[in-house]
């Protein structure tokens, strides 16, 4: 028997593959509705098109990134694929620029995907050493006149910070479309939209998520002509995320203001402890004074934090003994610190660098942590005693 009078703040999720249209006149009117009103439709038709759920979640993660329209997906490379294939005509060479400090999967679906299959010329823009300089990346543009500028305001495993605001403008002033993944700096320490950036993409599966148990990619925008080609390419290509999925985000997202905060103050903390640790040899992370681009991450970030990853290097007196260490310590806090292959869980969790990275960053000592929400004072005591085993 169907429950009756059941009231809920919430809204049902809603798993129909296709809604019911009572009549043809409806259902003509579902199909123009949903040219007319891309994302708020008075009807739905199909839940790859849309959902009620993904809808209802998509209009809590616009408010957070301060954008006018958010599409999610099912990860952030679907995400990625939303956010760039848009762009591509089949009658223009398609000339891309791309920093070369972004994820690994980026960097992989540029090389596997835009370049291999589709022909996208892709210029990368590397760093200058633990910096990206300003002026070059001007050069660059001038010189090679590309149609967007792709980048990440804050770097992986290396956390080089990038005055964001900067590189859009330079980017705005030469004509091209910017976009950014703000996945490590979050819209509570940047929002690229209100700088000017054409497009954001997030891995919601990292903090917006925070749990580590949910898959996720959103676009987000302000021009509604981009959200046009979006939402179509969505729909054509597949890159729709679940009702129940988005019902779960809903809550989610309700925390990530919170969650986050506490994220950068945890790992503002273990930085400084690491930092004054006679074992470590070099921390990187941007809230330190010592870090190359902490200038530039507190002009952007302008005091809401520095991230809530930390990257350090353990001491030896060789490659081997400093293999050894990272071995050592990694065994010595698994019970508190998993190694898990993502970022952005309410846990504490770590990688490797030399391993997952191989010649990139060739420091055999060096780890990757993502710092969670735990209590601080218990971290940092996994941590020392673990460091004090070591010596
Ligand atoms: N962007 C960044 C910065 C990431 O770290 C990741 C994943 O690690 C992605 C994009 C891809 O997101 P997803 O794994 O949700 O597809």
């Amino acid at each position: 028997m169907k429950a009756k009078n059941v009231k809920s703040t919430r809204t049902p999720i809603y798993r129909d593959a296709g809604f019911l249209l009572e009549d043809i006149p409806t259902m003509k009117k579902a199909f123009v509705d949903e040219i007319n009103h891309p994302h708020n439709p008075d009807l739905y038709i199909y839940s790859r098109y849309r959902n009620p759920n993904v809808v209802e979640a998509e209009e809590h993660l616009s408010k957070i990134e301060g954008a006018k329209w958010a599409l999610l997906t099912q990860s952030g490379q679907a995400a990625l694929d939303v956010a760039l294939s848009i762009f591509q005509k089949s009658n223009k060479p398609n000339k891309w620029l791309f920093f070369t400090e972004i994820y690994g999967g980026t960097n992989s679906f540029i090389d596997k995907v835009l370049v291999a299959r589709r022909g996208i010329e892709a210029i990368r823009f590397a760093p200058n050493g633990d910096s990206y300089s300003l002026d070059a990346f001007e050069k660059a543009l001038i010189e090679t006149k590309p149609e967007i500028v792709f980048f990440e305001a804050l770097s992986n495993p290396m956390l080089i910070a990038l005055d964001g605001d900067a590189v859009i403008r330079i980017a705005k002033k030469h004509g091209a479309i910017a976009i950014v993944d703000n996945t490590f700096a979050t819209p509570l320490l940047w929002k690229p939209l209100a700088s000017g950036a054409d497009l954001v993409f997030q891995s919601v599966t990292k903090y917006l998520s925070g749990h580590g148990n949910l898959s996720a990619g959103a676009v987000m925008g302000n021009d509604p002509e981009l959200l046009k080609l979006a939402i179509e390419y969505r729909k054509w290509v597949g890159h729709m995320l679940s009702p129940d999925d988005a019902y779960r985000l809903i809550d989610m997202l309700k925390t990530f203001e919170l969650r986050f905060s506490r994220h950068c103050q945890n790992a503002f903390a273990i930085a400084n402890y690491l930092n004054n640790h006679p074992i470590i040899e070099k921390v990187l992370y941007p809230g330190l004074e010592s870090h190359p681009t902490h200038n530039e991450a507190n002009r952007l970030f302008n005091g809401k934090g520095f991230g809530g990853m930390v990257t350090f290097d353990i001491k030896g007196s060789n490659p081997k003994e400093k293999a050894q260490r990272c071995d050592l310590f990694i065994h010595q806090v698994a019970n508190s610190i998993a190694l898990v292959p993502t970022l952005g869980d309410a846990d504490t969790i770590l990688m490797p660098v030399e391993p997952v990275w191989g010649d990139k960053y060739p420091f055999p000592g060096m780890i990757r942590l993502s710092v969670g929400i735990e209590d601080q004072k218990e971290l940092i005591k996994v941590i020392g005693n673990a460091l004090d085993t070591l010596k």
